[in-house]
């Protein structure tokens, strides 16, 4: 049984080229990317690409498109074995960790990848990640796919998307996942670490979840973080839910005036959470007094 794969297509540096005018990268239609990798046509499985009507660069994603490509997963579902999402390396990690909530009980393959330089480059590596998240994406064991969740490739690994996080803009290993090993390791042969794969066990049906309420905002906190910076950014804007990326281990300011406005807006409902500023930590909200007062 010939495998069938659906290339989706959302833009970024892959299927860049350089305008006529400037000297400047902008996102192209699919038929650059097809035109220079002849050797798609090479791979043992069927593939069907479908495109964002206008590609974008990734630093214009937004949870409308995360919906559109999840409406394309939700609608292509029965008919493929698995999907490879091409797009932008700068918020790919954003959209594979949206992707891994809103898609339940996957048991199909979603791959996301993308490229440093052009597919047109002579020094590309394009080719690489697409060739090789295709296979990845098609990989069956027992007539069923190895992969059954949203990973990203880059650069010879796959990881769990919502582990990830953009590292570089000039290396072609852009991406790490400080917190979780590597999937998959491509050298001469894949290297499947099987014990670390998520696998599908429920009875019920997959179902994409699509409605996103935007009404959430990020806040780095620094030292000198003032009451009405903090005050003009929770308490003036119709808030949902406010990530606070904090020092260290989870810690943050004990001014009492930092604490009342994080208290008056969880009372008004929102929800907070607590993500560290580091990369290769875990939030531990009892090891200093710094972040045992965000606990009570
Ligand atoms: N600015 C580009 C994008 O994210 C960068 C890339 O694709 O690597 O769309």
């Amino acid at each position: 049984m010939k495998i069938h794969i659906q290339l989706i297509y959302t833009g970024g540096t892959i299927g860049m080229v350089k305008s006529a005018e400037s000297n400047i990268l902008q996102p192209f239609d699919f038929k650059n990317i097809s035109d220079n990798i002849p050797e798609l046509n090479l791979l043992d499985c069927h593939i069907d690409t479908i495109s964002f009507d206008r590609p974008i660069d990734s630093s214009d994603m937004n949870p409308n498109h995360w919906v559109e490509i999840a409406t394309i997963i939700e609608e292509h579902y029965d008919k493929y074995d698995g999907f490879v999402v091409l797009h932008g390396s700068d918020t790919m990690s954003y959209t594979a960790s949206a992707l891994s909530f809103m898609l339940e009980n996957l048991s199909k393959p979603v791959i996301l990848t993308g490229s440093q330089l052009p597919i047109g480059d002579l020094r590309t590596d394009a080719k690489e990640n697409l060739i090789t998240a295709v296979q990845l994406a098609s990989l069956q064991h027992k007539d069923e796919p190895v992969i059954q969740e949203v990973g990203l490739y880059f650069e010879y690994k796959l990881y769990r998307g919502n582990r990830t996080t953009k590292i570089s803009a000039d290396h072609f290993e852009a991406f790490a996942s400080n917190n979780f090993p590597p999937l998959v390791t491509s050298g001469v042969k894949l290297t499947v670490e099987s014990h670390l794969l998520l696998k599908n066990n429920s009875i019920d049906n997959f179902n994409a979840h699509k409605i996103m309420d935007n009404r959430v905002g990020i806040l780095k906190l620094f030292p000198g973080i003032t009451p009405n910076f903090l005050q003009t950014l929770t308490l003036s804007t119709n808030l949902k839910g406010l990530i606070l990326e904090t020092f260290g281990s989870g810690n943050a300011t004990t001014e009492p005036w930092f604490l009342d406005i994080i208290k008056t807006i969880i009372g008004q409902g929102v929800y907070v959470i607590n993500v560290t500023q580091c990369d290769g930590v875990r939030v531990t909200m009892e090891y200093y007094k710094t972040s045992q007062y965000l606990l009570s």
